[in-house]
């Protein structure tokens, strides 16, 4: 423990609660604010999956032309809303820049990192912080319909095996439907990933908020960050809708709304919001036990000791907030060739939330360049929650100066240069 002072983290969701806990732990005083509801954001409703096998960025060889194709197909789970906005055509420049094999495995590395640490802390922080958040170890099936793109999967299979070390099973239809009754017969069968947890994302984060108001994090809501005061390179406060809040040091934490603290900030941090969707039911009678990805679809199915929940679909259309009926129609549609009970009445919610997509699909970690006692800790694309651990961990390394328990250099705020 080190006599810290007092921290403001800007932003309540899974980046913000975990940057929270680390700190407090680490001796920091610690306020979070939020500019609505605790929680409420994208860390809400998405699908609770910790999936320390998601190494691989979306940036793929193969993508720009998937992505194109799917601009051309009606309700694709992957859309992109055309319209004059030069952020989003330089982010659809640099990620397609990306899509090389070596852009992959080097943001694969730094994905890793954060990845696999994360899943070691999960399973501390679940037990040692009394986290009531439906917490399973069950692992994670990709279920195939058909057998050619089961098998073409078997090359990122490969790659996964012999350059970061994640291993997956290959199961049969026959082997599927035995350990899964929940799935029909005649699918092609699976890959199965043992070391994958789930829980439920709103049992999270009001557990977690729980923790850490009894250890003194004081949590204070509908207060918006509307700018920094500042003194040559630190930052002295805050300014808010509730006034101004001192502090010695700052953490921003807002997910896919980061970009709007540009000016703020004094750097660019290319994220783009990627829109998806999640339906959360009660448990069908023929309820799956293991969660799911039907690759083919993109659709995710994650059951949740109190609740079933089918999520995906990506569509960067802005800071859109309207609930497309014809995306959620998509989850049900996209489970159904799958599932005999693939949704279950009467609805208990139906959501979308803004993932905080970076080009690179790797995080921004770091000391904002302009203000030494701020640290932004944003762009955790589809895995903040899997990511959010670690990501807490390094933060509060960055503001004790003590050395990071994984190397901080991918998440550096400087690899991203003009234009932006
Ligand atoms: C359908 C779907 C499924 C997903 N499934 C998974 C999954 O299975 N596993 C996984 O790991 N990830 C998943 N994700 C991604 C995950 O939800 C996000 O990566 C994660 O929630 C991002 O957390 P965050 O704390 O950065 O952002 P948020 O949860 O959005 O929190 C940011 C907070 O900052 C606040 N804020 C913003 N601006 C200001 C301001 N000016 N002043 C004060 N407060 C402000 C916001 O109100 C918000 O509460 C999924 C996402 C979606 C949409």
């Amino acid at each position: 423990m080190n006599a810290a002072g007092r921290v403001v983290v800007v932003g309540g969701g899974v980046i913000g609660a975990a940057c929270a806990h680390f700190l407090a732990e680490t001796g920091w005083t610690v306020e979070v604010i939020d500019q609505g509801r605790f929680g409420h954001g994208c860390s809400h409703g998405n699908c609770g999956l910790i999936v320390p096998s998601h190494v691989l960025p979306l940036a793929e060889p193969g993508a720009v032309r998937a992505a194109i194709q799917a601009m051309f197909q009606k309700n694709a789970p992957f859309t992109i809303r055309p319209r004059f906005d030069p952020s989003l055509w330089t982010w659809l420049g640099r990620f397609a820049l990306r899509c090389n094999a070596r852009d992959m495995r080097e943001a694969g590395r730094a994905r890793q990192n954060l990845l696999q640490s994360s899943r070691k802390l999960w399973d501390e922080l679940v037990v040692g912080q009394r986290l009531d958040c439906e917490w399973e170890h069950r692992g994670l099936l990709f279920v195939y319909h058909s057998h050619t793109a089961m098998e073409a999967y078997g090359h990122v299979d490969q790659l996964l095996r012999d350059e970061f070390n994640v291993a997956a099973e290959h199961w049969d239809g026959d082997e599927l439907v035995q350990h899964e009754p929940a799935l029909k017969v005649g699918l092609a069968g699976a890959w199965y990933y043992p070391q994958e947890a789930h829980l439920r994302p709103d049992r999270l984060l009001s557990s977690w908020r729980q923790r850490l108001e009894d250890r003194g994090v004081q949590i204070r809501e509908y207060c918006q960050f509307k700018g920094f005061l500042h003194k040559g390179s630190r930052a002295q406060a805050i300014v808010t809708n509730q006034g101004e809040i001192t502090a010695h040091a700052f953490v921003v934490a807002t997910g896919a709304l980061t970009p709007r603290l540009n000016r703020d900030l004094g750097c660019r941090i290319p994220i783009q919001p990627g829109k998806g969707y999640s339906v959360t039911m009660p448990r069908p009678a023929r309820c799956p036990t293991t969660p799911m990805i039907f690759p083919e679809t993109r659709v995710a199915v994650t059951p949740m000791q109190s609740g079933y929940r089918l999520g995906s679909t990506m569509e960067l259309a802005g800071y859109d907030e309207t609930l497309n009926r014809n995306r959620l129609q998509l989850l049900r549609d996209g489970a159904r060739p799958y599932l005999h009970e693939p949704y279950c009445d009467p609805v208990e919610e139906e959501w979308f939330g803004w993932r905080p997509m970076t080009f690179d699909g790797v995080p921004v970690i770091d000391r904002c360049p302009q203000m030494e006692n701020v640290v932004i800790a944003a762009g955790h694309n589809m895995e903040g929650v899997a990511m959010s651990p670690a990501t807490g961990k390094l933060v509060a390394e960055l503001l004790n100066n003590s050395s990071p328990h994984i190397p901080p250099g991918p998440y550096r705020v400087t690899r991203f240069r003009w234009p932006w």
